[in-house]
């Protein structure tokens, strides 16, 4: 057991089992042990890789469409380009360069970066020195300015906190941690939720006994969705999840890029569980955004011409770096059912008069 978990236990035994979002989020956020707060998880020598991390390509093509976005926007003298959750800044870094062939829309943008971790904060500022551009801190999205918006995303989502429900005969009910066996354990409140069946689209409600409902506070994507349609913008999503609403118990612990126990050792592996897109899409809509997918990464990252950059890069280049940007892209637009491409999603909200967005108009 470490120190953290002592800490969980004094809590759930005053406090009673705690709901899977508290858990979840002193996991990862608090400020003394928390996974993201205590250490850099991306890479190789940690516990996961992402996207932009696997090759420049993924944060140049999002810079090409962030570009187009504002074009269509109509290319505002001033807006606030913020990413969420940006990890080591890689995507933001290698986005900027990218942008820089449409040079009033770099001009344009004013950089904020929504991050609770001070570890990546450290590490963003280091990656970012290099752009020169003028950044932002923020802890949440609340503070962003008010004014055009176009945000960014990538695996910021899945680890936003969920709450669980398991349907049993007598109707919905809560999943908590709590102790059971002198160990931190999942057990179910004794009450029932009201409402959850209605809030399920109608092919869920009469769901089987011991279906799990993941359910997420999407706090953050509503408030870039009030600001993309009070002030206009685009948000663009990437992450692993569902299309549409599934019952499924999907909290998932990664260490050293290994599946682990969620209650083992908490605050030394990610938390996550899979993005609910269709309840994502509902929610932004339900503010008056247009929401424009969910698809797949591999064809969104095809459409934006991920191949032909592809090739570009492997010009001149020595058979070792050819062989790397080749494994890459397959990395990135893999179509089987577990390979990025297909696992990975991308999806868009915009200002409902904003065409929809590149990759996002076919
Ligand atoms: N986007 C990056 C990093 C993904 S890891 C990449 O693709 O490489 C998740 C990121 O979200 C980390 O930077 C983490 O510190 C941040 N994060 C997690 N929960 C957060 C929250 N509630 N608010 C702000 N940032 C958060």
């Amino acid at each position: 057991m470490n120190s953290f978990e002592r800490e969980i236990r004094a809590i759930i035994e005053t406090e009673g089992p705690i709901p899977v979002s508290r858990y979840m989020a002193l996991c990862l956020s608090d400020p003394r042990h928390g996974y993201y707060t205590t250490r850099d998880p991306l890479g190789a020598a940690g516990d996961f890789t992402t996207a932009p991390e696997i090759s420049q390509m993924f944060g140049e093509l999002i810079g090409l469409w962030c570009a187009e976005v504002w074009r269509a926007m109509g290319a505002p003298r001033l807006f606030c380009l913020a990413e969420l959750g940006p990890g080591r800044g890689t995507l933001m870094k290698d986005l900027l360069r990218a942008a820089k062939v449409v040079p009033d829309f770099a001009r344009a943008a004013e950089i904020h970066l929504i991050e609770t971790s001070p570890v990546l904060t450290e590490r963003q500022k280091h990656t970012l020195a290099e752009t020169g551009a003028r950044i932002h801190w923020h802890a949440n999205a609340d503070s962003l300015p008010e004014g055009p918006l176009i945000a960014v995303a990538n695996e910021f989502v899945d680890a936003l906190p969920i709450d669980q429900f398991v349907k049993t005969k007598e109707g919905w009910r809560e999943r908590r941690v709590g102790i059971a066996g002198g160990k931190l354990a999942f057990g179910l409140d004794q009450a029932i939720v009201p409402g959850i069946a209605e809030s399920l689209p109608p092919r869920l409600r009469k769901a089987f006994a011991d279906s799990v409902l993941e359910r997420r506070d999407l706090a953050p994507l509503r408030g870039l969705a009030r600001r993309v349609v009070k002030f206009g913008g685009a948000a663009l999503i990437v992450d692993y999840g569902h299309r549409r609403t599934t019952l499924a118990h999907t909290l998932q612990a990664v260490r050293a890029h290994e599946f682990a126990d969620p209650l083992e050792l908490p605050g030394e592996a990610d938390l996550t569980s899979l993005v609910d897109f269709e309840a994502l899409a509902n929610t932004v809509g339900a503010l008056g955004a247009k929401p424009c997918g969910p698809i797949a990464q591999g064809v969104f990252l095809r459409r934006l011409g991920i191949e032909p950059r592809a090739q570009r890069l492997k010009q001149n280049a020595d058979p070792k770096t050819r062989a790397d940007i080749d494994a890459a892209l397959h990395r990135l637009v893999g179509e089987q059912p577990r390979q990025m491409g297909e696992l990975f999603k991308a999806f868009a909200f915009t200002h409902p008069e904003l065409p929809a967005p590149p990759a996002f108009d076919s």
